[in-house]
């Protein structure tokens, strides 16, 4: 006798669809294991299951954040850079959980993890999103990953002063070692800061970082091992650098332009707009002691943000989904689907949410979708999320069932 793995059956569904991002009701999902096994639209009686009756209520994949720091436990680099990594760690196992509480399954680290968390995630140390992570992120001296106020001249730790989150590279041949030192120690994908940033000191938000001759050594790099980079760009110019350079994810993407979004289309690329951090910070910025220069850069980017989403979307570039929050503000994660509605139709959201998202991870058709083979990643809403967007939030409190590869991490049903 052969046994076959445990089954559990949805039924009576109303299924998102994220190809065709529309609804589709009297939906039956048998779960396998770790994967789905069919998806039914008749009332075929599937026996020796556990069933739940989802009765009438939305089932969506499993949510997708591309653009997370799950080590920024407190949101001051400089701090956080001399904490232990031990505390950053026990930190981190909550801002984890709190995510696949939120409904988030998967989530792509954009700098901070390191190949200890993903592992105490797959071995159920800590309960989480899956994990893709880009390692430290790769900076030039002075670049948005160079945190170090103007008066230290040296780089004052073993980490290159920057603790976790990113590691400082100059010149052709640096910045491949760098490249290669995140993919031999776990890295799924690599971040490059390729212009400037909100949260440094000293760069300017429209500047360029990166000669194109170092962003191409970092893509040869990146495409050599089988995977690709992501680069934080705000700016027409550096976003046109860094995909005429091979970057296939722009994050952030503020700046963006008709010409620089064309550009991005003509080279396939993706942006993944992280709106929920700028709202945040608008609120927590001050209390953070943010000097004024950087208050005005968050101003410009904050305003330019529903933009660009509106620019992308009329140009045809593929849209993601990212939040990139920092320490207490993670709890803001959701608030990213209503802020985009200036934008975008709910339903549109979600398909950054699950099928854009999975594509730019080179997850298609194993995550962001229910379908035949993909993996179990599910979650229940209380509602039709794709006329009411919000019932994703609140700590998804409107969400009676989440489950990951199989596993509920909360039925409620
Ligand atoms: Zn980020």
């Amino acid at each position: 006798m052969t046994s076959r793995p445990p089954r559990t059956v949805f039924r009576n569904a109303h299924l998102f669809d994220s190809a065709t991002a529309t609804m589709r009701p009297n939906a039956t999902v048998v779960v396998e294991g770790e994967v789905i096994a069919d998806v039914l639209f008749d009332a075929t009686p599937v026996d020796d299951a556990r069933i739940v009756d989802v009765a009438g209520r939305a089932l969506l994949p499993g949510l997708i954040d591309a653009h997370v720091h799950v080590t920024s436990t407190i949101p001051d680099f400089l701090k956080l850079s001399m904490t232990p990594a031990t505390l950053i760690a026990a930190q981190a196992k909550d801002i984890l959980e709190a995510m696949l509480e939120r409904g988030f399954t998967t989530v792509r680290d954009a700098a901070g993890a390191d190949h200890g968390l993903v592992e105490a995630v797959e071995r159920g140390h800590f309960r989480g999103p899956r994990l893709f992570i880009a390692g430290q992120a790769i900076s030039q001296t002075g670049g948005h990953g160079d945190t170090r106020p103007l008066a230290v001249k040296t780089l004052f730790c073993s980490c290159a002063g920057l603790g976790l989150l990113g590691t400082i590279a100059d010149g052709v041949g640096e910045v491949r070692r760098a490249a290669r030192e995140q993919i031999r120690s776990g890295a799924h994908q690599i971040k490059v800061m390729a212009g400037g940033g909100v949260s440094s000191p000293t760069d300017p938000i429209d500047g360029t970082q990166y000669s194109l001759e170092e962003l191409r050594a970092i893509c040869e790099e990146a495409e050599a091992a089988n995977t690709y980079v992501m680069a934080h760009a705000y700016s027409p110019r550096s976003i046109t650098r860094a995909v005429q350079s091979g970057v296939r994810t722009i994050e952030h993407g503020n700046l963006l332009d008709e010409a620089s979004a064309r550009e991005m289309v003509r080279h396939g690329a993706t942006l993944v707009p992280t709106l929920a951090t700028y709202d945040s910070l608008a609120r927590e910025g001050a209390k953070l002691g943010w000097s004024e220069a950087m208050m005005t850069k968050l101003d410009r980017v904050k305003l330019q943000g529903v933009e660009s989403l509106r620019i992308a979307k009329s140009v045809g570039v593929p849209i993601g989904f990212g939040t990139d929050l920092l320490g207490s503000m993670h709890d803001d994660q959701s608030n990213e689907f209503s802020l985009r509605l200036p934008a975008l139709g709910a339903a549109e959201i979600l398909q950054s949410a699950t099928r854009v998202n999975a594509r730019l991870l080179g997850q298609e058709g194993r995550l962001g979708v229910i379908a035949r083979g993909a993996i179990a990643d599910l979650i229940v809403v209380d509602g039709d999320p794709t006329t009411d967007v919000t019932l994703l939030q609140r700590q998804g409190a409107r969400m009676p069932v989440v489950m990951k590869a199989g596993r509920f991490v909360r039925n409620r049903l």
